[in-house]
Protein backbone atom coordinates (compact mmCIF):
# COMPACT_ATOMS: atom_id res chain seq x y z
CA UNK A 1 0.00 0.00 0.00
CA UNK A 2 1.85 2.86 -1.37
CA UNK A 3 -1.13 5.72 0.32
CA UNK A 4 -0.80 6.13 4.11
CA UNK A 5 -3.72 5.52 5.70
CA UNK A 6 -3.77 5.38 9.85
CA UNK A 7 -5.81 5.68 12.75
CA UNK A 8 -6.33 7.20 16.38
CA UNK A 9 -6.08 4.26 18.47
CA UNK A 10 -5.71 3.91 22.27
CA UNK A 11 -2.15 4.02 23.89
CA UNK A 12 -3.66 2.52 26.82
CA UNK A 13 -0.81 -0.25 28.20
CA UNK A 14 1.56 1.87 27.57
CA UNK A 15 2.92 3.97 23.65
CA UNK A 16 3.97 0.13 22.35
CA UNK A 17 0.45 -1.20 22.47
CA UNK A 18 -0.64 1.60 20.29
CA UNK A 19 1.67 0.34 17.37
CA UNK A 20 0.45 -3.32 17.84
CA UNK A 21 -3.19 -1.79 17.86
CA UNK A 22 -2.64 -0.05 14.64
CA UNK A 23 -1.26 -2.95 13.03
CA UNK A 24 -3.87 -5.50 14.06
CA UNK A 25 -6.62 -2.93 12.36
CA UNK A 26 -4.18 -2.38 9.05
CA UNK A 27 -3.06 0.70 9.51
CA UNK A 28 0.91 2.20 8.55
CA UNK A 29 0.10 5.63 10.14
CA UNK A 30 -0.52 6.83 13.64
CA UNK A 31 -2.22 8.90 15.35
CA UNK A 32 -2.30 8.79 19.87
CA UNK A 33 -2.80 10.91 22.88
CA UNK A 34 0.51 11.63 24.76
CA UNK A 35 -1.31 11.03 27.55
CA UNK A 36 -4.65 11.39 29.24
CA UNK A 37 -6.32 14.08 27.43
CA UNK A 38 -8.79 15.27 29.64
CA UNK A 39 -6.52 16.44 31.84
CA UNK A 40 -3.19 18.86 32.38
CA UNK A 41 -1.27 15.47 32.35
CA UNK A 42 2.73 15.82 30.63
CA UNK A 43 3.67 12.25 29.07
CA UNK A 44 5.52 9.98 31.48
CA UNK A 45 8.25 8.96 28.47
CA UNK A 46 11.98 9.86 28.77
CA UNK A 47 14.70 10.02 26.52
CA UNK A 48 15.19 6.34 26.68
CA UNK A 49 11.58 5.03 26.61
CA UNK A 50 10.94 7.31 23.70
CA UNK A 51 13.76 6.26 21.67
CA UNK A 52 12.61 2.31 22.04
CA UNK A 53 9.40 3.85 20.88
CA UNK A 54 10.88 5.20 17.82
CA UNK A 55 13.09 2.10 17.05
CA UNK A 56 9.72 -0.08 17.32
CA UNK A 57 7.66 2.26 14.86
CA UNK A 58 10.25 2.03 12.79
CA UNK A 59 10.73 -1.55 12.39
CA UNK A 60 6.84 -2.19 11.78
CA UNK A 61 6.93 0.68 9.28
CA UNK A 62 4.78 3.07 10.99
CA UNK A 63 4.99 6.56 9.69
CA UNK A 64 4.07 9.24 10.58
CA UNK A 65 2.83 9.22 13.94
CA UNK A 66 0.92 12.01 15.23
CA UNK A 67 -0.05 13.18 18.97
CA UNK A 68 -3.58 14.93 19.32
CA UNK A 69 -3.75 17.21 21.98
CA UNK A 70 -5.18 17.53 24.73
CA UNK A 71 -8.73 18.52 25.11
CA UNK A 72 -8.46 21.32 27.43
CA UNK A 73 -5.94 23.61 25.20
CA UNK A 74 -7.22 26.68 24.45
CA UNK A 75 -4.24 29.10 23.54
CA UNK A 76 -6.85 31.79 23.65
CA UNK A 77 -7.33 32.22 27.21
CA UNK A 78 -5.76 35.01 28.75
CA UNK A 79 -5.53 33.28 31.99
CA UNK A 80 -4.19 30.40 33.41
CA UNK A 81 -5.39 27.98 30.71
CA UNK A 82 -3.48 29.69 28.36
CA UNK A 83 -0.60 29.18 30.43
CA UNK A 84 -1.11 25.81 31.56
CA UNK A 85 -2.05 25.07 27.55
CA UNK A 86 1.16 26.17 26.56
CA UNK A 87 3.35 24.24 29.03
CA UNK A 88 1.53 20.88 28.52
CA UNK A 89 2.04 21.34 24.69
CA UNK A 90 6.08 22.69 25.06
CA UNK A 91 5.93 19.24 27.11
CA UNK A 92 4.24 17.12 24.54
CA UNK A 93 6.62 18.03 21.74
CA UNK A 94 9.46 17.45 23.68
CA UNK A 95 8.30 13.57 23.98
CA UNK A 96 7.69 13.85 20.28
CA UNK A 97 10.93 14.42 19.79
CA UNK A 98 12.36 11.44 21.56
CA UNK A 99 9.94 9.36 19.74
CA UNK A 100 10.35 10.32 15.94
CA UNK A 101 6.70 11.41 16.72
CA UNK A 102 6.12 14.14 13.67
CA UNK A 103 4.23 16.70 16.05
CA UNK A 104 0.97 17.51 17.87
CA UNK A 105 -2.50 18.01 16.21
CA UNK A 106 -4.15 20.77 17.81
CA UNK A 107 -7.76 22.44 18.35
CA UNK A 108 -6.35 25.74 19.17
CA UNK A 109 -9.52 26.39 21.45
CA UNK A 110 -12.51 29.48 21.58
CA UNK A 111 -12.61 32.77 21.82
CA UNK A 112 -15.83 32.51 23.68
CA UNK A 113 -18.12 34.75 21.78
CA UNK A 114 -15.75 37.29 22.95
CA UNK A 115 -13.10 37.90 19.53
CA UNK A 116 -11.46 40.76 21.10
CA UNK A 117 -8.07 41.70 19.84
CA UNK A 118 -6.46 40.85 23.38
CA UNK A 119 -7.59 37.21 22.79
CA UNK A 120 -6.61 36.92 19.33
CA UNK A 121 -3.11 38.05 19.91
CA UNK A 122 -2.76 36.13 23.24
CA UNK A 123 -3.54 33.33 20.85
CA UNK A 124 -0.77 34.10 18.65
CA UNK A 125 1.71 34.82 21.30
CA UNK A 126 1.37 31.45 22.74
CA UNK A 127 1.44 29.80 19.44
CA UNK A 128 4.43 31.41 19.27
CA UNK A 129 6.04 30.27 22.18
CA UNK A 130 5.00 27.01 22.03
CA UNK A 131 6.92 26.96 18.46
CA UNK A 132 9.81 28.58 20.16
CA UNK A 133 10.55 26.57 23.12
CA UNK A 134 9.43 23.00 21.43
CA UNK A 135 12.28 21.10 19.62
CA UNK A 136 13.02 22.65 16.01
CA UNK A 137 12.25 18.92 14.64
CA UNK A 138 8.58 19.15 16.38
CA UNK A 139 5.41 20.83 14.29
CA UNK A 140 2.72 22.35 15.59
CA UNK A 141 -0.40 21.38 13.23
CA UNK A 142 -3.99 23.30 13.84
CA UNK A 143 -6.89 21.63 13.25
CA UNK A 144 -10.00 23.52 11.49
CA UNK A 145 -13.11 23.56 14.09
CA UNK A 146 -16.08 22.48 13.21
CA UNK A 147 -18.41 23.62 15.63
CA UNK A 148 -17.64 27.57 16.43
CA UNK A 149 -14.16 27.67 17.96
CA UNK A 150 -11.38 28.85 16.53
CA UNK A 151 -10.24 27.51 13.21
CA UNK A 152 -13.60 27.15 11.52
CA UNK A 153 -12.99 29.09 8.59
CA UNK A 154 -10.46 29.59 6.34
CA UNK A 155 -9.99 33.43 6.27
CA UNK A 156 -9.57 32.54 10.14
CA UNK A 157 -6.84 30.03 9.82
CA UNK A 158 -4.59 32.05 6.82
CA UNK A 159 -5.06 34.68 9.46
CA UNK A 160 -3.79 33.04 11.96
CA UNK A 161 -0.94 31.16 9.76
CA UNK A 162 0.40 34.65 8.21
CA UNK A 163 0.34 36.08 11.70
CA UNK A 164 2.33 33.00 13.37
CA UNK A 165 4.38 32.74 10.41
CA UNK A 166 6.77 30.05 11.01
CA UNK A 167 7.75 26.90 8.86
CA UNK A 168 6.61 24.39 11.72
CA UNK A 169 3.11 25.63 11.83
CA UNK A 170 0.54 23.12 9.81
CA UNK A 171 -2.61 22.41 9.03
CA UNK A 172 -4.76 18.96 9.55
CA UNK A 173 -7.87 19.04 7.79
CA UNK A 174 -10.43 17.55 9.28
CA UNK A 175 -13.00 16.01 6.73
CA UNK A 176 -16.11 16.26 9.30
CA UNK A 177 -15.06 19.74 10.61
CA UNK A 178 -15.62 21.39 7.00
CA UNK A 179 -18.37 19.94 6.60
CA UNK A 180 -20.24 21.23 9.83
CA UNK A 181 -18.36 24.61 8.81
CA UNK A 182 -20.30 24.98 5.35
CA UNK A 183 -17.68 23.46 3.12
CA UNK A 184 -18.74 21.22 0.90
CA UNK A 185 -16.25 19.16 -0.77
CA UNK A 186 -18.78 16.31 -2.16
CA UNK A 187 -18.26 16.42 -5.82
CA UNK A 188 -14.99 16.65 -7.97
CA UNK A 189 -16.18 20.24 -8.97
CA UNK A 190 -16.35 21.31 -5.35
CA UNK A 191 -13.41 20.01 -4.29
CA UNK A 192 -11.22 21.95 -7.24
CA UNK A 193 -13.07 24.56 -6.11
CA UNK A 194 -12.13 24.59 -2.28
CA UNK A 195 -8.43 23.72 -3.38
CA UNK A 196 -8.21 26.75 -5.25
CA UNK A 197 -9.73 28.74 -2.47
CA UNK A 198 -8.09 27.02 -0.05
CA UNK A 199 -4.17 27.52 -2.16
CA UNK A 200 -5.10 31.20 -3.02
CA UNK A 201 -5.89 32.45 0.86
CA UNK A 202 -3.15 29.51 2.90
CA UNK A 203 -1.48 27.44 0.35
CA UNK A 204 -2.16 23.87 -0.42
CA UNK A 205 1.30 23.38 1.30
CA UNK A 206 0.34 24.10 4.52
CA UNK A 207 -1.30 20.74 4.86
CA UNK A 208 0.23 18.13 6.67
CA UNK A 209 -2.18 15.54 7.36
CA UNK A 210 -6.35 15.16 6.73
CA UNK A 211 -8.75 13.52 9.58
CA UNK A 212 -11.26 11.49 7.59
CA UNK A 213 -14.26 10.93 9.49
CA UNK A 214 -18.16 11.04 8.31
CA UNK A 215 -20.33 13.06 9.97
CA UNK A 216 -23.17 12.29 12.52
CA UNK A 217 -24.60 16.18 11.22
CA UNK A 218 -26.62 17.40 8.44
CA UNK A 219 -24.29 20.03 5.91
CA UNK A 220 -23.37 22.65 7.67
CA UNK A 221 -24.99 22.14 11.02
CA UNK A 222 -22.10 23.50 13.52
CA UNK A 223 -21.21 20.63 15.33
CA UNK A 224 -18.65 18.24 14.79
CA UNK A 225 -20.02 14.44 15.83
CA UNK A 226 -17.67 11.93 13.75
CA UNK A 227 -19.10 9.18 12.03
CA UNK A 228 -17.77 5.91 10.59
CA UNK A 229 -17.32 6.08 6.75
CA UNK A 230 -19.78 6.24 4.02
CA UNK A 231 -22.47 5.74 7.13
CA UNK A 232 -22.62 9.57 7.99
CA UNK A 233 -23.99 13.09 5.64
CA UNK A 234 -20.65 13.00 3.68
CA UNK A 235 -20.71 9.96 2.10
CA UNK A 236 -18.68 7.85 0.16
CA UNK A 237 -16.97 10.00 -2.69
CA UNK A 238 -15.53 12.90 -0.78
CA UNK A 239 -13.37 10.62 0.56
CA UNK A 240 -12.47 8.78 -2.67
CA UNK A 241 -11.71 12.00 -4.26
CA UNK A 242 -9.63 13.53 -1.73
CA UNK A 243 -7.66 10.54 -1.36
CA UNK A 244 -6.60 9.88 -5.17
CA UNK A 245 -6.30 13.64 -5.48
CA UNK A 246 -2.78 13.79 -7.13
CA UNK A 247 -2.77 16.58 -4.46
CA UNK A 248 -3.04 14.86 -1.77
CA UNK A 249 -2.79 11.20 -2.41
CA UNK A 250 1.19 11.41 -0.51
CA UNK A 251 -0.50 13.07 2.84
CA UNK A 252 -1.38 10.87 5.88
CA UNK A 253 -4.89 10.13 6.32
CA UNK A 254 -6.26 9.42 9.62
CA UNK A 255 -9.37 8.17 11.08
CA UNK A 256 -11.23 9.04 14.13
CA UNK A 257 -14.39 7.35 13.60
CA UNK A 258 -16.56 5.70 16.19
CA UNK A 259 -15.64 2.27 15.05
CA UNK A 260 -19.00 -0.31 14.06
CA UNK A 261 -19.00 -2.09 17.42
CA UNK A 262 -18.61 1.70 18.86
CA UNK A 263 -14.75 0.90 20.27
CA UNK A 264 -13.01 3.37 18.42
CA UNK A 265 -11.32 3.33 14.69
CA UNK A 266 -11.34 -0.42 13.26
CA UNK A 267 -10.26 -2.18 10.82
CA UNK A 268 -13.48 -1.97 8.72
CA UNK A 269 -13.35 2.20 8.34
CA UNK A 270 -9.73 1.51 7.15
CA UNK A 271 -10.52 -1.56 5.05
CA UNK A 272 -13.64 0.96 3.43
CA UNK A 273 -11.03 3.79 2.91
CA UNK A 274 -8.38 0.99 0.98
CA UNK A 275 -11.64 0.22 -1.40
CA UNK A 276 -11.63 3.73 -2.46
CA UNK A 277 -8.05 3.69 -3.75
ZN1 LIG B 1 -10.11 15.46 13.83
Amino acid sequence: MNHKIGAHVSISGGYLKALERIIKIGGNCLQIFSTSPRGWNTPAVNEQSGKQFKIEAKKLNIDPIFFHASYLINLADEGKGGHLSKQVLIAELKAASFMGVKGSIVHLGSFKNDKSENKYKTLIRHIKEVLKDAPDDTLFMMENAGNNKIGQTLDEIAQIIKDVNNGRMRICLDTCHLFSAGYDLRTKELLEKFMNVFDAKIGLDKIEVWHLNDSRDPFSSFRDRHENIGGGSIGLDEFKLIMNHPKFKALPFIIETPGFDGNGPDKKNIDILKGLL
